[in-house]
């Protein structure tokens, strides 16, 4: 079995899940634009996982319980499982934005506390 999965989207597709697709294991992650003027259709909230959004191009608006404040290319946002939850594209403006849900709290190592310098073995051709 290998160690890896890797796969090509049309990130301008309208979604894009990559759950299913590279058989994910600890995380959902989706690749979304919508275009000027649409919404996601529904407000909703999670049973136990926390949503990363990572705004990759454009602008729109962040409905979060009971708020609506704008957002745009760079803007990162964690909502909590209880969020309720809405986003839709500026009437002038596509949004681009990638949505990664894992389960609120699973988090026990990241960077340096998980990550392992491989120091011997097969190197890229670049590293040599
Ligand atoms: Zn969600």
């Amino acid at each position: 079995m290998s160690n890896y999965s890797l796969k090509h989207v049309d990130l301008n597709a309208g979604r894009v899940e990559l759950h299913d697709l590279l058989e994910l294991t600890g995380c959902e992650v989706s690749c979304n634009t919508l275009p000027q003027g649409a919404s996601v259709p529904f407000v909703h909230h999670h049973a136990g996982n926390e949503e990363l959004y990572i705004v990759l191009d454009g602008a729109g608006m962040l409905f979060i319980d009971g708020e609506e404040r704008p957002i745009g290319r760079g803007d990162c946002f964690r909502i909590a499982p209880a969020g309720a939850r809405c986003i839709r594209a500026a009437g002038d403006s596509a949004l681009r934005y990638l949505c990664i849900q894992a389960r609120a709290g699973s988090l026990e190592g990241y960077t340096m506390s998980d990550g392992v310098i491989e120091e011997s073995g097969d190197k890229p051709s670049w590293l040599r």
